[in-house]
């Protein structure tokens, strides 16, 4: 693995800067973590994942999101790999695009139909697409500070977008009805869309629940209005709810975009609509060499049958509550202010006052070094392979972390 002293992990970055822009594209570089973390993995199981030198952590970032019953699942690995073996990319889809779209039908009350894609910026683009070929308008409202994608009309970069790509977008604060008002009426004849996170999770900052209040009002607006209520739910959906995560709230979108969790690692995303969307998204032209590709949908029907099994929300629920705990009796006894954000499945903490992020990144080396993957700026992930035995182990490893971070301060 090793030449000499350097690691495997750096030899391959030296290679990758050579042929990879950048040495690496994307919200995975390192240059996204704190320096030490690997850039290259090796494998995955359960709650672990290993990097390219051979060192298991404790992973609480899920691959960002994708896996939700822990890496290689045996039900969702041995569904995939039984469809790889008959075809995967086929002249069309299998029966199992329809068993998937039945399933999320009958597992989400917002939904008449589902299509299905790869990632979630084709499921967000496609919600826009569709809003605006029903409604035969342009704008769309979007929160300050959100992440939808990575294609011009919503990447967080200006770097390579026009002005134009951005041409019919208008924005308004998350939980702030009285901006919200204000774009819609800024929008006039020609709104057809708000989109909304499932809650406020934009990089480095506190994450923020949705109020009610503010949630009721998206929808009154958007009913009053005629446009479609677009609920971004790439990230967050599969493990607040798993009837869609604004459920909890009584309000249900027009249209929402799904991917991440919803096949434990493997590609796809979905779009799911009501029946007043249907005819709209039928007419618009999406599609992808690889969108009908049969072994993600496979995994798709094996993770959700294994959410609603075990409960898979409530047992997150669970898991976040336990490390939320044991993480504050911690600070507090090693004389740290923290805040702790967002929903326990999908947890943050951050300390009172981090100018620059660099006691989190501090904190975060320490748990790193010592075998826990953590993110100190984004939310983490939590799935249902984070047992009470690996919260724990995982906690035993954050109290020498504390411990170390006390030390170095002094
Ligand atoms: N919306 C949200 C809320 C996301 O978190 C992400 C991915 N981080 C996306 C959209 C885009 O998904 P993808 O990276 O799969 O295109």
């Amino acid at each position: 693995d090793q030449i000499g002293n350097r690691s495997a992990d750096s030899l391959l970055r030296d290679r990758a800067a050579q042929v990879i822009p950048g040495g690496m594209w994307g919200h995975m570089r390192a240059a996204a973590v704190p320096e030490g973390y690997p850039q290259f993995f090796t494998g995955g199981k359960g709650a672990r994942v290993t990097d390219a030198d051979g060192r298991d952590y404790i992973d609480f970032m899920c691959s960002w999101g994708p896996i939700v019953l822990g890496h290689q699942h045996p039900a969702v690995e041995e569904a995939a790999a039984a469809r790889w073996r008959g075809g995967d990319c086929l002249n069309g889809p299998t029966d199992q695009a329809v068993e998937l779209a039945e399933l999320l039908v009958r597992t989400m009350p917002s939904a008449d139909w589902a299509l299905f894609q790869k990632n979630g910026t084709d499921a967000t683009t496609g919600c826009v697409t569709i809003a605006r070929a029903r409604t035969g308008r342009r704008r769309i409202l979007v929160a300050r500070g959100a992440y939808h994608g990575a294609v011009p009309w919503c990447s967080p970069s200006l770097v390579g977008v026009t002005a134009e790509d951005r041409a019919h977008l208008a924005y308004y604060e998350f939980n702030d009805i009285a901006s919200l008002e204000q774009a819609v009426a800024d929008a006039g004849e020609d709104l057809a869309g708000v989109i909304v996170s499932a809650f406020r999770h934009d990089l480095g900052r506190a994450l923020e629940m949705p109020d009610p209040e503010f949630a009721t009002a998206v929808r009154a607006l958007c009913d009053r209005t005629g446009a479609a209520l677009i609920l971004d739910d790439v990230r967050a959906g599969f493990r607040l709810h798993l009837g869609g995560s604004w459920e909890q709230y009584g309000v249900r979108p027009d249209l929402s975009a799904y991917s991440k969790a919803i096949a434990n690692g493997h590609p796809l995303s979905a779009i799911i609509g009501g029946d007043a969307w249907r005819e709209a998204a039928a007419t618009v032209f999406v599609t992808g060499s690889f969108w009908y590709t049969a072994a993600p949908m496979a995994a798709a029907i094996a993770t959700l049958n294994e959410l609603h099994r075990v409960d898979g929300p409530a047992v997150m629920r669970a898991s976040g509550e336990r490390l939320r705990a044991g993480l504050a009796e911690q600070a507090a006894r090693h004389g740290f202010e923290v805040v702790q954000s967002g929903p326990p499945a999908m947890p943050l903490m951050q300390f009172v006052g981090d100018t620059g992020d660099k006691l989190g990144e501090a904190f975060c080396q320490e748990a790193l070094r010592r075998g826990v993957y953590m993110h100190h700026r984004h939310n983490m992930f939590l799935g249902t392979a984070h047992t009470a035995e690996e919260i724990d182990r995982a906690l035993d490893v954050t109290d020498s972390a504390f411990s170390a971070l006390a030390r170095r301060r002094g």
